[in-house]
């Protein structure tokens, strides 16, 4: 059983010739800034345990970077897995109330240890972009534009997380960055200055978010201030609890809000559900908290696409052309019939229909989508407003449509808008 196997090779030399052919055609068809320098083609995973394409039996001690802190394929989760699919496999949250993400939030909001008692928890799909999400609330809450991350840092890859992770290789060609991130000192107490004692670091590292204060941004523009309770990728360094109990101070006294990027050091990682904990029992819970890859074990996976020509299975981009264009005739009719539809537009499947007050003024109608995004949901079809002033329609239907439900959806919508004649 895998599961409890030991590491064995089995193979001549690593990689073994399966893992080999593999890792060859990863070479020509992925981008090689997607650095992986092991020898290493899964097959199958357990617990903490990969085997490989040729039977090689390797143990796991990155387990994906934090993400599986529950380990490969937990037996309870792909039964879980298994069971969502086949009840639905995606729910649209701004669309359809599902119960799953209801009690996670739920869970979330009892377990996660931040300030306050009552709380409130939204979901995004990546690390970097729970962070960037926290960013932005902090921002839009307290009405300030800056941040303060630390040397060290690491927060993700996208656009705002490189500029808030120090180290610049990530960024190399791909600036300019984003502004309003401001750097000060971690105390990496192993590399502290050379004849200073740990408490001497720790207010020389408290000195550096002042000088920032004074030298890169005032105290009263900062939204918050941003870290990693122990870094991962800066080096697995914990932030001491005497700097962090300083940084709580200096944010309650200016009114900035504290965010623990608990992305790799959630769930029982670092010996509490969240290392925040710590902070809490030292009575410096943060204001936000950011945390993904064990919440999921592995799950959701995301994937960027790009320059490449792409073979699908079911023909959907044919079938778009074709849903397109039926869509697109019966809303060009509607046009001519309706003084309330503007425009008609899109791009195969992807259509937007503009509703005005009249066909002259242009002036945008969105209390009339409104009302029929309610009237066409009580008929049992999901529309979605989109547009400055929600005056558009927007077409996206899944492309597995039916042509009958593609009708019968047309149909739905076009009864209310009899009453605009
Ligand atoms: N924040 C921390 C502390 C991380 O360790 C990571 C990833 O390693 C991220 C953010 C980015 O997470 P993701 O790769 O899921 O975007």
């Amino acid at each position: 059983m895998l599961r409890t196997a030991l590491p064995a090779v089995t193979t001549d030399q690593l990689p073994g010739p399966k893992a080999q052919s593999l890792i060859d055609r990863r070479a020509q068809a992925v981008p090689s800034a997607i650095r992986c320098v092991y020898p290493v083609a899964i097959a199958r995973g357990e617990g903490a345990m990969i085997e490989d394409l040729d039977g090689n039996r390797f143990l796991d001690w990155i387990g994906g970077v934090g993400v599986l802190n529950i380990g490969y394929s937990h037996p309870e989760i792909v039964p879980a897995v298994q069971a969502q699919a086949e009840q639905y496999f995606h729910g649209m949250f701004n669309i359809v109330t599902h119960e799953g993400y209801v009690a996670l939030a739920e869970k979330l909001a009892q377990i996660v240890p931040v300030k306050g008692d009552s709380k409130k928890v939204f979901f995004a799909n990546s690390g970097a972009e729970a962070d960037e999400n926290a960013v932005k609330i902090a921002r839009a809450y307290t009405g300030r534009p800056n941040i303060i991350t630390f040397s060290g840092a690491f927060h993700g890859r996208t656009l705002l997380t490189m500029t808030m992770t120090a180290k610049k290789g990530y960024t190399i060609g791909t600036g300019p960055l984003a502004t309003g991130v401001y750097r000060a000192e971690f105390p990496y107490l192993y590399r502290k200055p050379a004849g200073m004692t740990e408490e001497e670091a720790v207010a020389y590292c408290l000195d550096s978010i002042y000088n920032v204060f004074e030298e890169g941004t005032p105290a009263d523009q900062v939204a918050a201030i941003v870290l990693e309770p122990l870094q991962g990728e800066g080096g697995f360094i914990p932030a001491p609890i005497p700097w962090v109990k300083a940084l709580r101070k200096i944010c309650d006294d200016h009114g900035i809000l504290l965010i623990a990027d608990e992305v790799q050091s959630g769930f029982c990682r670092t010996g509490r559900m969240f290392a925040s904990e710590y902070w809490k029992e030292a009575e410096a819970a943060p204001d936000i908290l950011s945390t993904a890859k064990s919440i999921a074990a592995g799950l959701p996976l995301s994937a960027i696409v790009a320059r490449s020509e792409i073979m699908e299975r079911d023909n959907l981009a044919d079938r778009a052309l074709e849903i397109g264009k039926k869509v697109m005739d019966r809303f060009q009719s509607w046009k001519t019939t309706y003084p309330v539809i503007g425009d008609v537009r899109g791009l195969g499947a992807m259509i937007g229909l503009e509703f005005v007050k009249d066909q002259t003024s242009k002036e945008p109608n969105g209390d009339l989508v409104s009302a029929l995004v309610q009237e066409c949901a009580q008929r049992g079809l999901l529309i979605e407003n989109a547009g400055r002033w929600g005056q558009v329609v927007r077409f996206l239907a899944p492309l597995v449509i039916t042509d009958e439900q593609l009708e019968a959806g047309l149909d739905i919508m076009e009864d209310p808008l009899k009453a605009c004649l």
